[in-house]
């Protein structure tokens, strides 16, 4: 199913890009909820955590690392926390999987 992200990886619509690889784009979120919140998206067109086979393994161990490095880069070395919501339940309205790297400012614990 494409999405809204699918638009921004062809470039048909703008979005302050923040990191690029063959597997992975990174960009800011449109509405920030953090003073950086940037999704690390596969550029392969997987729905949820849900859909994940074997295959997408390495894929999204490199997500997770490029989510590390961007982190690093954005001088979060205070901490900052990696987020995916999954289907109806876990809060998803984008269905294309995506991290969300959240830091700049101090995090409570339960989410909502
Ligand atoms: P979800 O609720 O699916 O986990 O998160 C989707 C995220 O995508 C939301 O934080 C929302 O602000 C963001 N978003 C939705 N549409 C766009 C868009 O067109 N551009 C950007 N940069 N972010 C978007």
């Amino acid at each position: 199913m494409s999405s809204i992200f699918s638009k921004i990886i062809a470039r048909e619509i703008p979005a302050d890009i923040v990191y690029e690889d063959d597997d992975c784009l990174a960009f800011r979120d449109i509405s920030p909820k953090a003073p950086v919140h940037v999704l690390v998206i596969p550029k392969r067109e997987i729905v949820s955590l849900a859909d994940l086979t074997v295959e997408d393994e390495a894929v999204m161990g490199r997500c997770v690392v490029a989510a590390s490095q961007i982190a690093a880069a954005e001088g979060l070395g205070g901490g900052y926390r990696l987020i995916v919501n999954c289907g109806e339940d876990g809060g998803q309205e984008v269905p294309h999987l995506h991290f969300h790297l959240l830091g700049g400012r101090k995090m409570s614990w339960p989410p909502g």
